[in-house]
């Protein structure tokens, strides 16, 4: 069993470091918060928002949960994002997927874990807005990723569509809103560029977001079908050396691999 007063020994000892480096900044804590960010992001432990972005206590306003869904219906959501606009004026929503989330990958699979099953029908919402594009992947961890960007991309949305947001952008309330995925294995975020502010068209905002991820993830555009592979060449005349694609062919689908771009054949492995 973990040691409990391990955790409040910590504490004490950050605590203290924290105002060796900063004696007033438990002063200024308690007298208010002023964040200019709301971070939406998992509950997963390996997402902590400040540390990942450098930032201290009082800096970021923070709402998770499972897979970082903002569902329209959600009170607990919503009050966070009226709070922090409406009294903290924050300028900046950030919805903060991440790599290699479970509530995601659940969803995908489709596996039962209980009561959670129900939260994540929102997720298999947005598999389903996508079904065309993820049924030409083959690389479930293809899948996995592109929809772990979905999934922030229409949570953007959701945020704009939220009445207190249009009621911000509407009297001229400076804030945006921001798509923002975190990689475990590196740390690393990356802007899935889809930040909405007041003058944004919202559609076509998410429609360009949604294409470079499509692209970013995918050997082939969505719907493609292609009866032999010199239409594909044709179609496709700056294929670098040796890309490997997979594409239908006939009614078939293969697993292609491109060996010298002055040619124009190519190994065609039926891939089922
Ligand atoms: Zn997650």
């Amino acid at each position: 069993m973990t040691n409990l007063n391990q955790l409040l020994e910590s504490n004490r000892r950050w605590a203290k470091e924290t105002y060796a480096a900063d004696p007033d900044f438990f002063e200024k804590s308690n007298l208010m918060q002023t964040p200019k960010y709301l971070w939406i992001g998992c509950s997963d432990s390996r997402v902590p928002a400040t540390q990942v972005t450098g930032l201290k206590p009082g800096e970021i306003f923070e709402h998770r949960n499972v897979a970082n869904l903002v569902v329209h219906s959600d009170l607990n959501c919503l009050s966070v994002i009226q709070y922090a606009i409406d009294v903290l004026q924050v300028e900046h929503i950030l919805v903060v997927g991440h790599y290699g989330c479970g509530g995601v990958c659940a969803a995908l699979e489709g596996s039962a874990h209980g009561l959670v099953d129900n939260w994540l029908r929102h997720i298999q919402d947005v598999i389903g807005h996508h079904e065309a594009w993820m049924s030409n992947q083959m690389d479930f961890n293809t899948r996995w990723k592109a929809l772990c960007e979905f999934n922030v991309i229409e949570q953007v949305r959701n945020i704009a569509r939220t009445t207190v947001v249009g009621h911000a952008w509407r009297r001229g309330q400076n804030l945006q809103v921001h798509g923002w995925i975190y990689g475990i294995n590196d740390g690393i975020i990356n802007d899935l560029n889809v930040t909405l502010d007041g003058r944004s068209n919202i559609e076509s905002a998410i429609s360009s977001s949604i294409e470079k991820s499509y692209s970013r993830h995918a050997c082939i555009q969505p719907y493609a079908r292609y009866d032999d592979w010199s239409n594909y060449y044709m179609s496709k005349p700056n294929l670098s050396q040796n890309r490997h694609i997979v594409c239908d062919i006939g009614a078939r689908r293969h697993s292609l691999t491109q060996q010298n771009r002055s040619q124009s054949f190519l190994h065609a492995t039926p891939a089922y």
